[in-house]
């Protein structure tokens, strides 16, 4: 019986990054060894998302043979590689030759302001049309998955109207994520989000705007963004986390983690002998990440799974906010609370 119940896992493949980002010090990092890209035969068979990051993943020489090993070992796995679009020419270069074997990759290219903004928070001048330059060209090679990544902090809540604008000016999806501290990855533990009045007002714009459209991915975006909202008044999860039972971070070097946040190392991919071994795997470790307390956290590594697994309330939350909220009429809103509680009883 397949016992192993890993599905997401976050591929850092190098530390080595050309951005010099003030929340974020993996630049700093002297990397002296990384996984090869045969080390990514050990990859379970049944993973749904591979997020391949860094660093700057482009920076390897040999990223392509690192997504054709992952795209081998995990067929059925979406791919979304993470990169701040920095090299154009290489990142095209790669990915022409990417599309010849795997049609359905998608990319996330980090825009966290306009211009000058995004420059001064990334520690990169000229970073702003580099990284729009990537996304067209990214469109020019037929590229669908297509997202900008807008990290969220007090120095750029005023950015993110314009960046989600630009976002369907050039008819990308976005994804937000804000500020977190991770003394493994990250290499940083004093960032902090001050102006969370500011970011709330924000964020209900952004989940009125991606409630008006026909996308259930967004809606689930919308229910995503009101969780982080939640997470930065309370720092509590809504949903409970899964790091290290449904997803895991391995870093360039094979140590595994229950996540990017979480720092306890509970494995070791070069010691997996075969992909059979999470089966194994996911057993010996399932008690030590249970009697261990994930560090808070809302992110869309660790939200996805639980919002899988609890379908239900985030479909709840959809309907009550997209269809619920215009009902005024007293006896209407009792009728529909009556029927969701009767579709709540068939689960
Ligand atoms: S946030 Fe990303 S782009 Fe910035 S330094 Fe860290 S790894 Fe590099």
């Amino acid at each position: 019986m397949n016992k192993n119940s890993i599905k997401d896992i976050v591929l850092a493949v190098t530390y080595k990054c050309n951005s010099r980002c003030g929340f974020c010090n993996i630049w700093q990092k002297k990397e002296d060894f990384s996984c090869q890209p045969s080390d990514y035969k050990k990859l379970p068979h049944n993973l749904e998302n591979v997020n391949i990051s860094g660093g700057e993943p482009f920076l390897r020489d040999d990223l392509l043979e690192i997504i054709k090993v992952v795209s081998r070992q995990s067929p059925k796995a979406k791919i979304t590689i993470s990169t701040n679009g920095f090299l154009p020419s290489k990142i095209k270069e790669t990915m022409q030759r990417v599309v010849r074997f795997r049609k359905n990759i998608g990319l996330a290219v980090s825009l966290d302001g306009f211009g000058r903004v995004h420059e001064e928070l990334r520690g990169f001048p000229g970073g702003y049309c580099l990284a729009v330059e990537t996304i067209r060209l990214l469109k020019e090679l037929g590229i669908k998955d297509l997202k900008i990544a807008f990290t969220l902090g007090d120095n750029n809540i005023n950015q993110l109207k314009k960046v989600y604008r630009l976002s369907k000016e050039l008819g990308v999806e976005f994804s937000l994520a804000v500020y977190h501290n991770s003394a493994h990855y990250f290499q940083k533990e004093d960032n902090q989000i001050v102006n969370i009045r500011k970011i709330r007002r924000e964020l209900n714009w952004l989940i009125e705007e991606e409630l008006k459209s026909f996308s259930p991915k967004r809606w689930f975006r919308a229910y995503f963004t009101w969780a982080l909202i939640e997470f930065l008044e309370t720092n509590q999860r809504v949903l409970p986390d899964y790091s290290g039972l449904n997803s895991l971070f391995i870093d360039p070097t094979g140590s595994i983690y229950p996540s990017d946040v979480w720092g306890l190392e509970i494995g070791y991919l070069q010691r997996m002998s075969k992909a059979n071994d999470w089966n194994e795997f996911s057993q010996r470790t399932r008690d030590i990440i249970i009697s261990n307390q994930s560090p808070a956290n809302w992110m869309i590594c660790t939200a996805r799974q639980a919002m899988k697994k609890h379908w239900f309330v985030v479909f709840q939350w959809i309907l009550r906010k997209k269809f619920y909220f215009p009902i005024k009429n007293k006896h209407s809103k009792k009728k529909l609370s009556l029927f969701l509680k009767r579709i709540s009883s068939l689960f």
